[in-house]
């Protein structure tokens, strides 16, 4: 809205105690002996020149301006201004070829009021009456605002450029502005005219209006540019672009995020740091670059939930969806539109549920398209680019568990530094989130989407089958006993009761203890996971055919030895480097599993590393089983009472073979020592 002091360049004013300005009446100047005798009063855009005693408003104050009308012929107070047709219609060109077309159109609403959109019209009896020139409105306020308008099936949506992006609030700020602009003139039908105008001249086509660049993205202060990642570019704020959402970050490339990265060094393994910094830099372009979702589990407290916070107050809390892994998994149209335009799809507290079918998600991780179905029955093709993170305490496990492009799909990180609910810093998550740092955490960001370009994949990515593996050992308790007890063997049985107790006593000689399937879930689940088994049944004895539990299990189930892979894994985690690892003694291991760890293993750096203490208690742990003669508890209690003794002490007690197990495989020669 155009007010009387914009007539004016603000050298030529002086503002007054009460708020008023004073100037040289543009007309009378020095006249009377005074040199700023003209006062403007913004608030009701009036004038009044105290050399001629008269009144102005904005028209007239611009004649005078203009020298169009003498101060003289202003009105005196309490009178009502009128301006002939004639004059008005200069003072209008003159402002016309002053100003520019905008400042011409709001300059003669302001004068004018709603008057400026009425017409006249000669009605059916001859008599002259005004309406209201519906185009003009519309016009109005296509001019004054950005506006687009994509037609649906039976609504549609009308949208309003605002501060880099386009917002789905026009039909709101349609009917409020005419409203406005009409004052009394505002009746509902002739408002429900202008909306109808303004949709019919702003209508784009959806696939248009859809057409976001891939590698532009908005934030609050601008448009940053990482198609070349080598030259990222900063730009202003655009139209063009039809963003529709924005990154609630100021970019700054001088900010740091001192405090997120304490958090993020305190909460995740060393060797997932660069897949985390990558992780937040595979948000940064709309295109879903790599086929990849993240699914982090572990404990309760161990900073999951701060770091999904995080990441949603990274990415914009509207820019994100909340679809279960489940959902997503089963593929309906409905559930799948929310994914449309949001930057990240991020699930806490996954439920444990298996899932029927991986193939819905296998399609929304990856630049897949993905069909939607909104109300009143619109289809919606998109293409998805919200990436997908996951929070659990156990992994669900896929029904069909060959499915290697399932598991392949996976960036699973493992949270285990339980915080102690004593020193737990509630306020943690506000301060990961101010606009520095945010900002600071954008640069990071930046950082570790110019490493998944440059090297082109995630640093120390896993194989499909060592993510399978880690997969299934953290989710399925079945899925578990069956790799770590069972072994294919062709005409043996077991009855359903034998392997129903074998597997409860499994699962609570675990630790923490593992909660047991029902019989019942177990007799439908077996076979995903043992594919070999069939189900038999005799007179009078039902059993599993071809299944046998492996040796070590037959000899003393609660104290069975229970080296897997991963386990082997957990000793080269204590920080030591593999050259080729052969286990000395091959009881220890079936053949199969020693030739998939000289595989998978080799050559792999491990970072972790453990005190001593915690050394001698996680042998404990992971030799428990090699000496009978002692159990683990008593080793516990021993270890407990005698805090100060050294490894090679306990050695000397206990002998090789209890504690020993890491050392001999540093003495054979067969790992050696970080
Ligand atoms: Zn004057």
């Amino acid at each position: 809205m155009i007010n009387i002091l914009d007539l004016f360049k603000s050298e030529e004013l002086t503002e007054k105690s009460d708020g008023n300005f004073k100037t040289i009446c543009p007309d009378c100047g020095l006249q009377g002996g005074r040199t700023e005798g003209f006062i403007l009063f913004p608030e009701n855009n009036r004038a009044y020149c105290h050399s001629s005693h008269k009144n102005f408003n904005l028209l007239t104050t611009a004649g005078l301006k203009f020298k169009i009308i003498k101060c003289l012929d202003g009105c005196d107070s309490g009178e009502k201004i009128e301006v002939d047709n004639d004059i008005k219609n200069l003072i209008y060109e003159s402002i016309r070829e002053k100003y520019d077309e905008n400042f011409y159109i709001e300059f003669q609403r302001a004068c004018e009021s709603y008057d400026y959109f009425l017409i006249e019209k000669l009605d059916s009896k001859g008599k002259i009456s005004k309406i209201v020139d519906i185009d003009k409105v519309a016009d109005y306020i296509i001019n004054k605002y950005n506006i687009k308008t994509i037609y649906g099936l039976k609504e549609e949506n009308i949208y309003v450029y605002e501060n880099g992006i386009w917002n789905i609030t026009g039909k709101g700020l349609i009917k409020s502005t005419t409203e406005d602009l009409l004052d009394m003139w505002s009746k509902n039908n002739i408002v429900n005219e202008v909306l109808e105008k303004i949709k019919r001249k702003t209508e784009i086509s959806k696939e248009e209006f859809d057409n976001v660049p891939e590698y532009k993205r908005c934030f609050i202060n601008g448009v940053l540019d990482i198609e070349d990642i080598e030259n990222i570019k900063f730009l202003p704020h655009s139209k063009e672009y039809n963003f529709k959402t924005k990154f609630p970050i100021i970019y700054d490339k001088k900010n740091k995020c001192p405090k997120n990265i304490k958090f993020i060094k305190e909460t995740f393994y060393p060797e997932d740091i660069p897949q985390v910094q990558e992780w937040f830099g595979l948000h940064l372009p709309k295109i879903y670059l790599y086929k990849k979702a993240v699914i982090i589990h572990g404990p309760k407290n161990t900073g999951k939930s701060v770091f999904l916070n995080l990441l949603t107050k990274f990415l914009g809390i509207d820019n994100v969806s909340d679809l279960s892994l489940q959902k997503i998994s089963s593929g309906k149209g409905f559930d799948l539109l929310v994914l449309k335009n949001k930057y990240g799809n991020i699930h806490d507290d996954l439920s444990s549920k298996d899932l029927n079918d991986g193939g819905g998600f296998k399609m929304s991780v990856g630049d897949g398209y993905i069909s939607g179905e909104q109300k009143f029955g619109d289809h919606d093709r998109f293409r998805n680019s919200a990436k997908q993170t996951f929070a659990c305490n156990k992994i669900p496990s896929v029904k069909d568990i060959d499915d290697d492009a399932y598991y392949d799909r996976f960036l699973p990180w493992k949270l285990d530094n339980v915080v102690d609910s004593n020193n737990k810093n509630i306020k943690l998550i506000n301060e990961l989130t101010t606009p520095e740092e945010l900002s600071g955490l954008l640069n990071w960001a930046l950082n570790g989407y110019y490493k998944l370009m440059k090297q082109n994949k995630f640093s120390n990515e896993k194989t499909s089958e060592e993510i399978k593996e880690l997969m299934i050992e953290h989710g399925d308790t079945l899925a578990k006993f069956v790799s770590e007890k069972l072994i294919e063997n062709a005409g043996c049985k077991i009855t359903k009761e034998e392997m129903y107790q074998h597997y409860c006593h499994y699962c609570l000689f675990q630790k923490p203890k593992l909660s047991p399937c029902s019989k019942d879930q177990l007799g439908k689940k077996l076979r995903r996971y043992a594919p070999y088994i069939s189900n038999e049944k005799s007179q009078n004895e039902r059993y599993w055919l071809n299944v046998k539990f492996n040796s070590l299990s037959n000899m003393t189930p609660d104290t069975s030895l229970k080296i897997t892979c991963l386990q082997i894994k957990n000793s080269i985690n204590k920080g030591v480097k593999i050259n080729n690892i052969k286990l000395p003694n091959p009881y220890l291991l079936s053949p199969d599993k020693s030739i998939k760890i000289n595989k998978n293993l080799s050559k792999k750096l491990v970072t972790k590393k453990k005190t001593e203490r915690e050394m001698q208690f996680w042998e404990i742990d992971e030799c428990k089983d090699i000496v009978p003669t002692h159990t683990k508890e008593q080793l516990y209690e021993w270890l407990k009472q005698n805090p100060n003794y050294t490894n090679k002490q306990m050695e000397e007690k206990w002998g090789v073979g209890c504690f020993g197990f890491h050392n001999e495989l540093i003495r054979e020669g067969l790992i050696e020592q970080n």
